[in-house]
């Protein structure tokens, strides 16, 4: 069966939607929905806060999502009056982490876009794989290392005075985080996920252009558009908590095609039904924003470390 638009052959059968596409028909609809995306979460969070966008950071790995985020946001910008940053933590993986952000600086330099790296070492004098040697082998890095992370945008966010953070998280990422909170009964941090609609104190607020777009997908755009990607997982990876969400999501898909989309649906309407997220307070230890008046969870985690 052809595409179902010119009878072209196909590249992709979506199962969520029924459509099979051909190649210029899936580059044309994948960024028709990722700049609506973008558009209207802009749009929201100018209407809801009152600023404005001179200055947009974004979060480069080198893999597949930033990659592919930063060419839907270059296309975005075209003519409009706004700089663009790209900002890379550096976790300090052996192995990994240094050929992928060599992928981000070729992909910015190809696109004549600046890009700042910063460190856990930085951040905290240590790198990830050091931090480690004083866990239990069978602690899972990842907590540990999403704190570091969020800590380490934000900062860096701050210091090159973004208006707004764009994020490369896939609807594979998206949904998992929806239901990774829906488990733990965290209402409160589901109601606060990103994109953010309102400017919270000390917090640069997050945009998700492919928050939309299956993992998959956004993997053969970036393939089809013969982008430089690192194409590998952190050696890490096969610790997170996560893992057990996206097997479960996989199957839920499989059975039910569309329940990612129907997650993140649900999402936003009990997001609607509340009016504003609860506000972020400054840490009483660090300053920087947290979602309890208690000293916020990079202090509680990493005391003896805090510069
Ligand atoms: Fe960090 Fe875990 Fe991601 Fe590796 S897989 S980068 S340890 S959060
Ligand atoms: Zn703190």
């Amino acid at each position: 069966m052809g595409c179902r638009h010119c009878n072209e052959n196909p590249v992709i059968s979506r199962r969520y939607s029924g459509e099979i596409l051909c190649k210029s028909c899936f580059f044309k609809s994948f960024e028709r929905n990722a700049q609506k995306e973008l558009r209207r979460q802009i749009k929201e969070l100018i209407k809801n806060s009152g600023i404005e966008i001179k200055k947009m950071g974004i979060g480069l790995s080198g893999g597949k999502d930033s990659t592919v985020a930063l060419h839907i946001l270059k296309t975005y910008i075209g003519k409009r009056n706004i700089e663009i940053i790209g900002l890379s933590v550096d976790e300090g993986i052996e192995n990994y982490r240094s050929k992928s952000l060599q992928c981000a600086a070729d992909e910015c330099q190809r696109l004549n876009i600046p890009l700042k790296v910063f460190s856990y070492k930085e951040l905290i004098g240590m790198t990830l794989g050091e931090l480690l040697v004083e866990k239990p082998p069978e602690a899972s890095p990842c907590s540990p290392c999403g704190i570091l992370r969020r800590r380490s945008l934000n900062q860096m966010a701050k210091k090159n005075s973004v208006d707004c953070l764009v994020l490369g998280h896939n609807l594979d990422d998206f949904a998992q985080t929806v239901l990774m909170n829906h488990a733990r009964g965290d209402i409160s941090r589901l109601t606060r996920m990103a994109p953010h609609k309102h400017v919270q104190p000390g917090f640069v607020p997050r945009i998700l252009p492919l928050r939309r777009l299956p993992e998959q997908e956004v993997y053969l755009y970036s393939i089809l558009k013969e982008m430089t990607i690192h194409d590998g997982d952190c050696p890490f990876s096969f610790k997170a908590q996560r893992n057990t969400f996206r097997d479960l999501l996989l199957n839920l898909e499989k059975e039910q095609p569309g329940t990612r989309h129907s997650l993140l649906n649900g999402m936003e309407k009990i997001r609607e039904n509340i009016p504003k997220p609860e506000k972020l307070t400054p840490c009483p230890t660090c300053g920087e924003p947290s979602g309890s008046p208690e000293p916020c969870i990079f202090c509680r985690e990493f005391a003896s470390f805090r510069a």
